[in-house]
């Protein structure tokens, strides 16, 4: 090993771990999907062909804003160009892309996910359906890149889904709400057509969140004195 080897070396082993975790819940199957982490001008990508569900950090590859390789031994995925666009256009940390099942399903029929549950909220509520195009092309990329206008995640037409956040953890758990959301979504529409949350209950979430500091842990005040 040389010292270069060591080029974000702390996050290609947290890809390796997203994508282990992805494998595990079932979201990447196989070698589809790919997963990626930017710091400043450098992003750490899943290499093309590489199974995700038994990613180690030597299989996660270093390239530029450009696409240039920095490091590794892999090639990157061939999604590399979805990846950077999405950096280039939101100024994001993380990247996430599945063939997740649920989402995929959705994506071969409708054209948006509509914000049935209000935890959709986390990800810009509505979740768009990117119209379809070739893997790996600009096509594709332009095509998801707008569909994020706005957005924390976007299905891809009969392809998959994809999410992005400021860091790998949050970015993973959108991929996470994002599938959960789908399922929900398939369950309710087999029983009937699915009541959509409005503008207005879905601002009174937003609200409430911001009030309640949603998501987050709270202590329990300490015990006032005299109080038994
Ligand atoms: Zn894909």
């Amino acid at each position: 090993m040389t010292d270069s080897s060591a080029v974000l070396g702390q996050e290609r082993a947290a890809v390796a771990d997203s994508c282990r975790r992805l494998g595990a819940a079932g979201l990447l199957i196989g070698t589809a999907g790919n997963v990626s982490v930017r710091v400043e001008g450098l992003v750490a990508i899943t290499a093309t062909g590489a199974v995700l569900a038994e990613l180690t950090p030597d299989q996660v590859t270093v390239v530029d804003l450009d696409g240039k390789l920095v490091d590794g031994t892999l090639e990157p995925t061939s999604e590399l160009d979805l990846h950077l666009g999405v950096y280039r256009r939101y100024g994001t940390g993380a990247v996430v892309h599945t063939h997740a099942p649920m989402a995929t399903a959705l994506s071969c029929v409708l054209d948006e996910l509509p914000c049935i549950h209000y935890q959709l909220l986390s990800v810009g509520g509505t979740v768009r359906v990117a119209p379809y195009a070739t893997f790996g092309t600009p096509e594709l990329a332009e095509s998801v890149i707008a569909a994020l206008d706005g957005r924390s995640a976007a299905l891809m037409a009969n392809h998959g889904a994809l999410t992005h956040a400021q860091t790998l953890e949050k970015a993973v758990e959108h991929a996470l709400l994002v599938e959960w959301a789908c399922g929900v979504y398939q369950h309710a529409a087999a029983l009937g057509p699915p009541r959509v949350l409005d503008e207005q209950q879905q601002l009174a979430v937003i609200e409430a969140a911001i009030a309640r500091n949603y998501g987050t842990t709270h202590p329990v005040p300490p015990a006032q004195e005299g109080t038994p």
